[in-house]
């Protein structure tokens, strides 16, 4: 708590700190966003998903989901950890709702690694065509 107050000066970040020392201050936390960010593009341009500049992921935008969501994973309902190293289960990650699109602010969820690779498992593999 002390360390997340001393390190702001916005009052309006501190409320997701309540109770919970998370020994990772905002530049640590923003570079974190920015490395996932950095990954997801790379990806995205791998499978050629297209989208306009101006509506992809920021790290503004996932640092103000943070703070929207409490850190509750959507998917389960559990909170997720900022202290869970790189790429672990409980990491975070930035999850695309539609598989058939890049990383825009649209189309993302932030939620547990895990869950978000668990949710791609049970999600039938429609590849090729359009279903329904
Ligand atoms: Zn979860």
């Amino acid at each position: 708590m002390y360390v997340a107050l001393s390190r702001t000066n916005d009052i309006k970040q501190l409320y997701i700190y309540n109770g919970t020392d998370l020994r990772i201050n905002e530049k640590q936390l923003k570079q974190r966003i920015k490395l996932k960010i950095i990954s997801h593009k790379r990806a995205d341009a791998d499978k050629s998903r297209y989208y306009k500049p101006e509506d992809y992921i920021d790290v503004q935008w996932v640092r103000d989901n943070l703070d929207y969501t409490s850190l509750v994973c959507p998917h389960c309902n559990e909170d997720y950890s900022l202290l869970s190293r790189e790429n672990t289960r409980l990491d975070f990650s930035i999850d695309r709702v539609d598989e058939r699109y890049a990383h825009i602010k649209s189309n993302c969820v932030v939620g547990h690694r895990h869950c978000n690779n668990e949710r791609k498992k049970l999600r039938p593999i429609s590849k090729g065509k359009d279903e329904e």
